[in-house]
Formats: C-alpha cells, sequence, structure tokens
C-alpha cells in the first residue's frame, strides 16, 4: 500500500492539504430520485460536515478554507475537496462551470470529487476525463459495503454492479478513483468487511479510505444504536479490523484514510473516536503507518 503523503508527494511533488468545499449539490438518495431517507448514517449535512455552506460562492469558500488550514500548512499547492452530498448531481453544464472555476486557479493542483457511481453518467465522465487531462481528478466512490443484506440496511441505492461499471469507466479514463468502506457497519463480520474491501480491489479502484461507522444524531441508525441493535466497535477492535483489511491490500493501492472524523457536536457512538490525536497515535503504533 501506498501512503496518502507518499502519493502526493508523488503525484505533486510536496504535501498538499485539502479544501474541503461545498458545490451546492444535494442527493438522488434524499430528493425522491432514489429515495428520501438518505443512507441510514448520513446525517442532515449529507456527510460533509466540515464544508462551508453552499450559498458561500465557491472563491471565499477556498479562501476560508485555506484559512483554516493556515496553522498546520504553510505550502501553496491545495486539492480542491467538494465532498458535501453526489458533487456530480447536477447538469454537466453546472458541473463545467463550477470544476473550471477551482482548476483554473494556479494555487490548486487537483480536483477532488466525491459522488455516488450513480450520478456518473457518460456525459459526466466525459466531462471528468476531459478535465483530467489538465490536471488530476480523483472520484471518491460510497460503496461501504459490498455485502448484500448490508446493502438494503444501510439504503445505499444502488446495486454493487453499478460501483464496478463506474469505477471501470473512470480506470479507462485514466481517473485516480478513490472507494469508501466502512468498517463496523451492523451485523457485519471481519471476513464481511475484508471481503468489501477485496471487491474493491478486484473491480480496480486505486485508492481506498477506510472509515470506522459514526452514529450520529439525526440519524435513522441513531434510533437503532440506541434500541440496542447493535454495539459499536472498541477502539482495540477498529485497530484489529484495519489490520486485516490492510493485508489484503496490494502494494499499488494508495490508503487515502485509515479513520474518519464524525462532527463531534452529533457524535453518538463511538465516544473514543472523538480524540482523533489518541486514535491516530494508536494506529501509528500498532500498525506502523498514519
Ligand atoms: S449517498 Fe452520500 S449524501 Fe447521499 S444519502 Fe448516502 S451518504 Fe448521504
Amino acid at each position: 500500500m501506498i501512503t496518502f503523503n507518499d502519493f502526493c508527494k508523488k503525484t505533486f511533488g510536496q504535501k498538499v492539504y485539502k479544501l474541503n468545499l461545498n458545490g451546492g449539490m444535494t442527493c438522488p438518495n434524499r430528493d425522491g430520485k432514489v429515495g428520501t431517507g438518505g443512507c441510514v448514517f448520513c446525517s442532515a449535512g449529507g456527510s460533509g460536515e466540515f464544508t462551508p455552506s453552499p450559498s458561500m460562492p465557491v472563491e471565499e469558500q477556498i479562501e476560508r478554507a485555506k484559512q483554516l488550514v493556515s496553522k498546520k500548512y504553510r505550502g501553496e499547492k491545495y486539492i480542491a475537496y467538494f465532498q458535501a452530498f453526489s458533487n456530480t448531481y447536477a447538469p454537466v453544464s453546472y458541473l463545467r462551470k463550477l470544476y473550471e472555476s477551482v482548476m483554473t486557479r494556479n494555487d490548486i493542483v487537483c480536483l477532488d470529487i466525491a459522488t455516488r457511481p450513480d450520478c456518473l453518467g457518460d456525459d459526466v465522465t466525459g466531462l471528468i476525463s476531459e478535465l483530467n487531462c489538465v490536471k488530476p481528478v480523483w472520484v471518491e466512490l460510497g460503496l461501504q459495503t459490498s455485502n448484500p443484506d448490508s446493502v438494503k440496511y444501510i439504503r445505499r441505492g444502488y446495486e454493487n454492479g453499478v460501483y464496478a461499471d463506474a469505477v471501470k469507466r473512470l480506470n479507462a479514463a485514466g481517473v485516480h478513483t478513490v472507494t469508501h468502506i466502512i468498517l463496523g457497519l451492523p451485523g457485519e463480520s471481519t471476513d464481511d468487511m475484508v471481503n468489501s474491501v477485496r471487491y474493491a480491489v478486484e473491480c480496480g479502484t486505486k485508492g481506498i479510505k477506510l472509515q470506522l461507522l459514526h452514529v450520529l444524531e439525526g440519524t435513522d441508525l441513531a434510533d437503532d444504536y440506541r434500541a440496542g441493535s447493535f454495539e459499536t466497535l472498541s477502539l482495540d477492535m477498529y485497530i484489529e479490523i484495519l489490520r486485516k483489511c490492510i493485508s489484503v491490500l496490494p502494494e499499488e493501492i494508495v490508503v487515502h484514510r485509515l479513520t474518519g472524523d464524525g462532527p463531534k457536536k452529533l457524535l453518538i457512538a463511538p465516544l473514543w473516536s472523538a480524540d482523533k490525536k489518541k486514535v491516530l497515535n494508536r494506529i501509528k503504533k500498532e500498525l506502523g503507518r498514519e
């Protein structure tokens, strides 16, 4: 496996920082096209609690985000990361204007788009492929799990085959794909989680983000948690699962993340995950990597 920092140094010649941006889109799993309730774990912010309000112009969002990272980063190169909701869920004319507005900036070296694989029609992948020839474009896909029972439980709203097809088409366009997998979904065994990682690798993902399941206020997952229908992972269990997931990753896969941040004000469980520094230190100590 390749670490995110090593990948960035190789791709951009230096360490770069991500700027969390809001492209002002929604999600077909919320607006009724696919579903209305969203994924069972998804909060009202569409998994983008760390992004600015969509009413803020993107230029202003960039300056604000640069300000936020300025204490830890003195460099001048950034990745523009559209994180909240589904960032290809709009007409291509809207997407082109939005993406080009950030990609034409000298301080932005890469466009990073989080979306659903069912929001990647040929017109959208065509645009991404074109822009990828100008500067690197990454596409992050929320697979979360490949287990069919879990897919139903989390109300993901698309079949595994849709994901496999999207990765294939993005790979053909030379785009770096990053797959999100959630560790600790209700009812999943360690083997289920490892199988999801294996599945993403077999489909051809180039990068992976492993994230701990967070139970957030205002989600249907929180209702199930409070009803006692499942327990969240302990830090020890999480590290053991990570160890097994990493062991099946080929050398060339880029690991973008080994944990995730839940917004503290919404976090119900597991509360140990709120101490990000402690979690990262433990992961580093136990697994020798961040
Ligand atoms: S696809 Fe993403 S934004 Fe949409 S409901 Fe699921 S997690 Fe939330």
